[in-house]
């Protein structure tokens, strides 16, 4: 049976941790379009390497690259069989008007939007010692203050689009891993 997700949050929110955790459990696979280029980047590719400079300033990929490999991962999966929980897309409007006309093609509909919320604070706090942690390129402070920023204006009207739908719902991301899996799976009763 097809079951898709849409995991929301900020930089930082924690979505990675607890994207592993519900996908084992329900069966999921992760669509994370951020693993995706950084996978071409370590490949060496053509697109890694021009995602990488974007990536490394906090901006975003064009809605057609990203878009254009989405449509790829899901067009491979046999039909009335696609599990998946994406993680970081879409991450604009354009992305997901693109997505709707994808699943409407492939007749498969998102069940829900899950909106992990946390405040900036803390986010930024976060993603100062992932930074320390995993020495990702983009988290540095200035690039950390710009993808809030490039949150705030280009993936947080996607937090209405998805109310006006009814598929939103939030769960707050504020806590202990374990309480924070615990909200998200009574939000997905
Ligand atoms: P993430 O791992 O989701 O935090 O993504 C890391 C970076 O990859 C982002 O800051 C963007 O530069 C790029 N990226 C990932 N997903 C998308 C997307 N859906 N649209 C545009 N850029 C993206």
């Amino acid at each position: 049976m097809n079951e898709l997700i849409i995991f929301m949050g900020p930089p930082g929110a924690g979505k990675g941790t607890q994207a592993k955790m519900l996908c084992k459990e329900r069966n999921l696979v992760q669509l994370s379009t951020g693993d995706m280029l950084r996978s071409h980047t370590k490949r060496g590719t053509e697109l890694g390497i021009e995602a990488k400079k974007i990536m490394d300033r906090g901006e975003l990929v064009s809605d057609d690259i990203i878009v254009g490999m989405v449509r790829d991962e899901l067009s491979q999966k046999p039909a009335g069989e696609i599990r998946v929980l994406f993680d970081g897309f879409p991450r604009t409007t354009a992305q997901a008007e693109a997505l709707d006309q994808l699943l409407a093609e492939l007749n498969a509909p998102l069940r829900t939007v899950l909106l992990l919320e946390v405040n900036e604070e803390e986010v930024v706090q976060r993603l100062l010692k992932r930074a320390e942690l995993e020495g990702r390129s983009d988290d540095n402070e200035a690039t950390i203050r710009n993808r809030m920023e490039v949150y705030n204006k280009q993936t947080a009207p996607l937090i209405a689009y998805y109310e006006s739908k009814n598929l939103l719902v939030k769960a707050n991301g504020m806590g202990a891993i374990d309480e924070i899996y615990a909200r998200l799976q009574e939000a997905l009763t």
